[in-house]
């Protein structure tokens, strides 16, 4: 995965990835087009955690006659597909994430810069670092269904960038 994409490297589907797309789209109840193909193939070759506007940008390169509420409509399908996860985070913008499992994210709070934690994180290490939380909130009457959680900072310029990060299965994340 690369954050930089221009017309020649946009990314593109194999036949595997396109079947799976159709097949989730039909499931779904939305239609197959060339633009939901376009916008798929982007949000799956990017780690960046686009927002619709960057996600219309890149895709404008392939299909220059798309417009912004075409892209919107796209990602909107692909999330009712789920096939991509809506994200709201502290700063309040939406992005969209081509990863589908529960994964916590890392957003540096000057650029905006949002990447996935390549560690797992499960809900009941939320238990073992504040063990009274379960039984004091289900003497408030409430139960945890689910958690988000994403850590602050800055991306230090001279850093290597995260490594692809591994299959997160046990993580609690709101979609
Ligand atoms: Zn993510």
């Amino acid at each position: 995965m690369s954050d930089a994409h221009d017309a020649s490297t946009l990314a593109m589907l194999s036949a595997e990835e396109e079947l799976c797309l159709r097949h989730a789209l039909d499931q779904a109840g939305c239609r197959f087009t060339r633009q939901r193909a376009a916008v798929f193939a982007y949000l799956k070759s990017v780690a960046s955690h686009p927002t619709a506007e960057e996600v219309y940008r890149a895709v404008q390169t392939r299909i220059p006659h798309i417009s912004l509420a075409t892209v919107y409509n796209c990602l909107e399908a692909l999330v009712s597909s789920s096939l991509a996860q809506k994200l709201t985070l502290g700063d309040g913008r939406t992005r969209y994430d081509g990863r589908t499992d529960r994964h916590l994210h890392l957003r540096d709070h000057a650029t905006g810069q949002v990447r996935d934690l390549p560690v797992a994180v499960d809900l009941n290490a939320l238990h073992q670092l504040i063990p009274e939380l379960g039984p004091m909130l289900r003497s408030m009457g409430f139960e945890i269904t689910d958690y988000r959680l994403e850590l602050l900072g800055r991306f230090q310029p001279f850093a290597s960038p995260l490594s692809e990060p591994p299959l997160l299965r046990q993580i609690d994340e709101v979609k």
